[in-house]
């Protein structure tokens, strides 16, 4: 991989836009082969899948197609009094072989999105699934094996602890990006420092979602179900719980209860619109919160078909494992709070999230809440669609991670920015060069 990305084959325009229109291509005829995947690991019905994997790619991809060769464009930039008459410009380089590590969740769209962001950068790539994920990791196989060589995307499948490590401590990548746990990631960050391997991490937490005194109670009931309950909770964005003011409690809970029932009906386990946990190891993770609060909703399980009812539990401790780990389930606690400092109080207690929501009528707390809570992303009256514009930075903050991509930052992120300054020979004033002495009155009037 790394003769063939020193060959300069990967780097002009023309044979990255042929990488992404092969790449397009190939996932199009897989199509049907993506959904029967997708619902063997999870239970995603088509229409899941094209939002949150095959379809979130492609527009992605055909956003990065429309765009790259001005992506790729050198940038010119000014120039300072001291260097004039010279030109200064940033031009993108691409990195040379990089890794990318998958999760299982989103098996398909959190490895191909990356991937196509090293693609258009001009790098070789190495491609890593989750293991969790078996019959998405063979179409995925599948797909990369019959479109491209392996000296320039090569598809490592396999146990995530035996084979990164055998990778990453025999070969100098030239950038990691990592999408998992924050446990995981740890472990990635050293690795790629022993060769001082800069890295992506995409990581998770606890994100929070407050619902304020003002906020339109049955919009934030409905978009919060919508998100939280998708793919069954294991969704790195997913609001992991509810601070709802104090005086909306009751009416907020009773409209979620409406909302789930409406949308996955009386037996959710019976509905094509909801997923599964995606093993006996998730599943026994995420019943154990079952009992960590009072049931409001839910609490159903079977753990031969990995289901779990969505749940809704409030008086939960803050010092439960549900309120210090991230659940990455159906369930979600509600906490009650009286002043925002009480809510932030709980927030702190788990710094820079993935993102935050925020439901209010207010632009003033709107704008206190930004300000208030540091995190990778934040929604005003919405949930995790922030994720779904390419022209925003995806990415975490601290313990949910570091670097952002998709769209123009997936292609700045696998790109090295190379600073370029061009000098005329035709003015060369004696006064740059030595001898010094005398001088500084004019650098300090140059320089300054
Ligand atoms: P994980 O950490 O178990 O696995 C992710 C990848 O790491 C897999 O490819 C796996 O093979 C590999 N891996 C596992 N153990 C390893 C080890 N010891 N050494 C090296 N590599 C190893 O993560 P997961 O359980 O697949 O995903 C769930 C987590 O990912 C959640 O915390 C979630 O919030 C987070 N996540 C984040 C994003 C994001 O975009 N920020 C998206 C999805 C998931």
């Amino acid at each position: 991989m790394r003769q063939y990305f020193d060959s300069g084959i990967t780097k002009p325009y023309a044979f990255r836009k042929q990488q992404l229109l092969a790449l397009k291509q190939a996932v199009v005829v897989h199509e049907e082969a993506i959904y029967a995947a997708l619902y063997t690991d999870l239970k995603k019905n088509k229409e899941e899948c094209w939002v949150t994997e095959n379809g979130f790619f492609l527009a992605e991809l055909n956003d990065t197609l429309n765009h790259l060769r001005q992506w790729m464009a050198a940038e010119s930039v000014r120039t300072n009094l001291l260097n004039l008459p010279s030109g200064s410009s940033v031009m993108r380089e691409p990195l040379g072989v990089v890794l990318a590590i998958g999760p299982w969740n989103y098996p398909f769209q959190l490895l191909f999105t990356p991937l196509l962001g090293a693609i258009a950068a001009g790098n070789c790539v190495v491609l890593k699934p989750s293991e969790f994920a078996p019959a998405t990791a063979a179409v995925m196989q599948q797909i990369i094996t019959s479109t491209f060589p392996p000296e320039y995307i090569l598809y490592v499948p396999g146990d995530g602890a035996t084979v990164i490590p055998e990778m990453m401590n025999h070969f100098s990548f030239d950038h990691v990006f990592y999408t998992g746990s924050t446990a995981v990631g740890k472990i990635i960050y050293k690795m790629a420092a022993e060769r001082l391997v800069p890295v992506t991490l995409e990581l998770g937490g606890k994100s929070p979602c407050v619902v304020e005194s003002d906020a339109n109670i049955n919009i934030a009931a409905k978009r919060i179900v919508m998100t939280k309950f998708s793919n069954a909770g294991q969704m790195c964005v997913a609001p992991d719980y509810i601070l709802v003011h104090v005086s909306q409690k009751e009416k907020l809970v009773a409209a979620m209860k409406e909302k789930i029932v409406q949308f996955f009906g009386e037996r959710a386990e019976e509905s094509d619109n909801y997923g599964r946990l995606i093993n006996n190891k998730q599943f026994d993770r995420v019943a154990a919160y079952l009992s960590q609060g009072n049931l409001l909703f839910g609490g159903r399980k079977d753990r031969d078909s990995l289901f779990i009812e969505p749940t809704l539990l409030d008086q939960v401790s803050l010092d439960a494992s549900v309120m210090n780990e991230e659940i990455f389930g159906p369930v979600l606690p509600i906490l009650p709070f009286t002043t925002p400092e009480e809510a932030r109080a709980v927030i702190a207690r788990h710094p820079n999230p993935l993102a935050f929501y925020v439901f209010t009528a207010s632009t003033a707390k709107e704008q206190y809440w930004l300000e208030a809570v540091p995190a990778g992303g934040a929604c005003i009256n919405n949930a995790s669609w922030h994720l779904t514009n390419p022209n925003l930075p995806f990415g975490g903050r601290g313990f949910s991670g570091t670097g952002a991509y998709h769209g123009r930052y997936s292609f700045d992120t696998f790109s090295h920015k190379k600073a370029v300054m061009k000098t005329p020979t035709w003015f060369d004033p004696a006064l740059k060069y030595p001898p010094l002495k005398g001088k500084l009155k004019l650098f300090k009037w140059i320089i300054r």
